[in-house]
C-alpha cells in the first residue's frame, strides 16, 4: 500500500514564524496532524474492521458506545515506538469502521 503523498511539507511556513494564509488552514482538513506515525502506524489500514494492529501497539482499555441502536466496543491503545493513540472499534454492523487516530501521548 502505497503511503499518502502529502502535497505540502509544512516545515518552511513553521520554521519562518508561520505565513497566516488562509489556504493553508483549508490543506489541514484531517486534524490531529500524523506527520509523526512511525512506520507501523503508517502501515495500519484505518476504517476497515478486522484490520490488524501492529506488535508495538500497547492496549490501555476499552469502552462501550452507542452507534444508534446498536453498543459496539472501542479499544483505547498506544504505540509504544511513536506515542500515537490509536481507537479500534469493533462493529459488527458496521465494516468501515475500525483504526482511528485519536491523538499522540
Ligand atoms: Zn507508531
Amino acid at each position: 500500500m502505497a503511503l499518502h503523498p502529502r502535497p505540502v511539507r509544512n516545515r518552511a511556513w513553521r520554521h519562518n514564524g508561520g505565513f497566516d494564509e488562509p489556504q493553508l488552514s483549508m490543506t489541514k482538513t484531517t486534524p490531529p496532524a500524523e506527520d509523526h506515525l512511525c512506520a507501523a502506524c503508517a502501515g495500519i489500514q484505518r476504517n476497515w474492521r478486522k484490520a490488524p494492529g501492529h506488535p508495538e501497539l500497547m492496549q490501555r482499555g476499552n469502552r462501550k458506545e452507542e452507534r444508534g441502536s446498536v453498543q459496539v466496543t472501542v479499544t483505547r491503545y498506544v504505540c509504544e515506538h511513536c506515542g500515537t493513540v490509536w481507537d479500534y472499534e469493533n462493529n459488527k454492523q458496521n465494516q468501515h469502521v475500525g483504526w482511528s487516530v485519536i491523538g499522540r501521548v
